[in-house]
């Protein structure tokens, strides 16, 4: 019943807690979940018979492997297969798992990036498995696979993933924000979880295509591509009636994820033509982070049935705009409470706006800090540059919130709220109805959206575990630091306590926010007057992973020690000294490769032209040919010397070093030597015959899907 499909395929392939009320004893069960609820030791006896139900039930779905997935520091997922094959007999198959395979694993994966974390002589690094994740089946070419969610450490218990510190930063925030709702007489409380929805934005193009780009195979963006004569100017895609070709790829993508568990809930088109986006109902910041995941890797899958390309580049056409990832983001009691939701009379609202100014103050104390979380390589090429959220941090809080807190400055409290007016739009069959109190933005990094916050940095590539880290752990730092000044006060001294906490923060931390256009360039001048940081690029903010406020702040809330920060900030390094080089490279073979052999054909054949026309012998003009010859020849000229010169720039980056040196290299000196050999042939684009052009053109890319 294809109208059914939701009910029928949701959660199908998940190992998830119905399955197991079915699959495992009642006490194993209860106990169980009351370890993942409020932590404590998984005894191997119970880790027996939830492996053993595990297979059962993958078994019967036919799964004949299962893995170890993890996060290591790449960013994206990696698995390593095991069957579930027994060796006791060889006349027929065996199948086992048990507590001990699923509770640890031991990949040798020795080559992942662990920024000096790990010797490869004392190369040993453990998964071990994530209770709180639900384990599910996948399906490819090489048949089902029971996938296990794991933390991915090394010997010495370091963290070599992006999982590990997202779960001790979610229980920083647990322990402070449990306290915090506690001091506030919520004592009913005993945990604080904090949620997360990612909306994933992704670009679709035609499969063929992409295969004859090197750019888009090698780095996943365009290197080279003259603006097609439409662009997204006329916002005709934005919200567009959604295509044939399109609407099916979406509708499998949707069942795919539903049969993953994924709350995938709402599609667009974007704003750049064969730009789309897709968000989920929001879950458990770890849950959204395994699930965003599977989402790209999805996404991608789904694309190559299609006979499309889905590109998670942040920039992948240079002139449209770039991917990212609204990454929505609050703070909910296991009671309940949403500790970032105002309630009808905001100004009232003391433990609201008491964890509003934390999140301002943590915000505006470590600005830099989230900058860094949401930078990659491809991000460079959108914050700051006019479309995406700019490279400053500000928060954005609406008219409503910004009053109250100006009248807390002022007044030391606030003693009203502005309401949502009632909607009129003059028609009088249109059911009226009452307004939202604030306006949205969307040029803000970091905006109050009604109940949670929008962090809107994040690259549309990159793991979301990053962000949520540092949002979680510098939240849960400030709240630590504001408890201490509530706490161990009477019933009658504790509301001016509260008072004063918040309007000190806010006067504090004021400058952070701005209600206005992040896009202007008078905000740059204005946020450096404010002395707000703007770190402009991804080698820029890496130095923060060392600060000393920051491994301090990490260290105390527990979620990354000295060592790990260290190791993260040499692999940021060398991923950006990589991929420029990776980039580089591309350009280099395209150019002398495809480009400019093409053009010499070109010009050949113009000047073949003129010869012929000449030859006929009748005085007929041939100046077209001859300037359009002209044009082509001297930039085919500064091509090649642009050629040549990022040619020996590349190779010079041998002797720069390595780590923050070569980083700045590439920065500074190959990024602008791709800009000039980029120019030249991008103009050649426009002057030379179609029929010679050797790829594929935006137009092509952007409007032939
Ligand atoms: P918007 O229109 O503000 O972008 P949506 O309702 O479309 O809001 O939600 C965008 C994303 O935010 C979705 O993934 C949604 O599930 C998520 N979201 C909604 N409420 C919350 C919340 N309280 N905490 C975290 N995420 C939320
Ligand atoms: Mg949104």
């Amino acid at each position: 019943m294809e109208n059914n499909v939701l009910k029928e395929v949701f959660a199908t392939d998940v190992f998830h807690d119905e399955v197991m009320q079915e699959y495992l004893p009642k006490k194993v069960y209860s106990t169980f979940k009351e370890i993942v609820e409020n932590g404590g030791e998984l005894d191997i006896s119970i880790a027996n018979v939830i492996s053993h139900a595990m297979k059962e039930w993958a078994v019967e779905r036919g799964a004949t492997h299962y893995t170890h997935w993890f996060q290591p520091m790449t960013g994206i997922t990696a698995e390593k297969h095991d069957s579930f094959l027994n060796a006791s007999s060889t006349s027929r198959a065996i199948l086992e798992f048990s507590g001990k395979e699923l509770i640890k694993g031991e990949p040798d994966a020795s080559s992942f990036p662990s920024g000096g974390l790990r010797a490869t002589f004392e190369a040993r690094g453990y998964t071990a498995w994530d209770i709180t994740s639900p384990a599910f089946l996948r399906e490819d070419a090489a048949g089902v696979t029971l996938c296990i969610p794991t933390a991915f450490c090394s010997y010495t218990g370091e963290a070599l993933d992006k999982k590990t510190p997202l779960l001790r930063s979610m229980a920083a925030l647990s322990r402070q924000a449990t306290r915090t709702a506690n001091l506030f007489g919520y004592t009913d409380v005993g945990k604080v979880n904090c949620s997360v929805g990612p909306e994933q934005e992704y670009f679709l193009v035609n499969r063929e295509n992409f295969l004859k780009r090197d750019d888009l195979i090698y780095s996943g963006r365009t290197l080279f591509g003259a603006m097609p004569p439409k662009g997204q100017e006329l916002d005709d895609h934005y919200f567009g009636s959604i295509r044939e070709k399109i609407a099916s790829y979406m509708k499998e993508l949707n069942i795919e994820l539903w049969k993953l568990g994924i709350l995938a809930k709402t599609q667009h088109n974007e704003v750049a033509p064969a730009q789309h986006e897709m968000a989920p109902i929001y879950s458990t910041a770890n849950i959204a982070a395994d699930h965003n995941q599977l989402v790209m890797e999805t996404m991608k899958k789904v694309a190559r049935r299609h006979g499309l390309e889905c590109l998670l580049h942040e920039k992948p056409f240079a002139g449209v705009n770039g991917s990212g990832k609204h990454n929505n983001w609050s703070i909910v009691t296991d009671t309940g409470i949403n500790l970032l939701n105002p309630g009808k009379e905001p100004h009232n609202n003391l433990m609201f706006l008491y964890v509003l100014s934390a999140v301002i103050k943590a915000v505006n104390d470590y600005a830099p800090l989230l900058r860094l979380s949401a930078s990659n390589v491809g991000n460079d090429h959108r914050l700051g540059a006019n479309e995406a959220p700019p490279a400053i941090i500000s928060v954005f809080l609406g008219e409503q919130l910004e009053d109250i807190v100006d009248q807390i400055i002022e007044n030391g409290e606030a003693t009203s709220s502005i309401k949502g007016e009632r909607m009129d739009i003059g028609v009088a069959t249109v059911p009226h109805f009452r307004k939202d109190a604030t306006d949205r933005n969307r040029t803000s990094p970091f905006a109050f959206t009604g109940n949670k916050f929008e962090f809107r940095m994040v690259a549309s590539s990159m793991s979301i575990s990053d962000s949520n880290t540092v949002l979680n752990s510098i939240v849960a730092d400030t709240l630590e630091k504001m408890n201490k000044e509530i706490e161990g006060k009477s019933a009658k001294e504790f509301e001016d306590a509260v008072k004063k906490v918040i309007r000190e923060t806010l006067k504090d931390n004021k400058k952070v926010i701005f209600n206005g256009n992040g896009y202007a360039d008078e905000w740059v001048a204005e946020a450096e007057k404010r002395n707000l940081p703007n770190v402009r690029t991804m080698v820029d903010a890496t130095k923060y992973f060392t600060d000393k406020s920051v491994i301090e702040m990490f260290e105390r809330q527990s979620v990354y020690n000295e060592a790990e920060l260290r190791s993260r900030e040499e692999i940021n390094y060398e991923t950006y000294s990589k991929v420029l080089h990776i980039e580089a490279l591309t350009m280099i073979e395209m150019a002398a490769k495809l480009y400019i052999p093409s053009i010499i054909r070109f010009c050949t054949f113009l000047a073949d032209s003129i010869n012929s026309v000449k030859a006929t012998g009748i005085n007929a003009a041939t100046h077209v040919q001859e300037n359009l010859l002209t044009k082509c020849s001297s930039l085919l000229a500064d091509a090649q010397k642009a050629l040549d010169e990022l040619k020996v720039k590349t190779e010079k980056s041998n002797e720069v070093g390595e780590g923050s040196p070569l980083a700045e290299y590439y920065k500074d000196v190959i990024r602008e030597a791709m800009n000039n050999l980029r120019s030249p042939i991008d103009e050649l684009e426009m002057l030379v015959d179609k029929s010679f052009w050797p790829v594929p053109t935006y137009g092509d890319l952007l409007f032939e899907v």
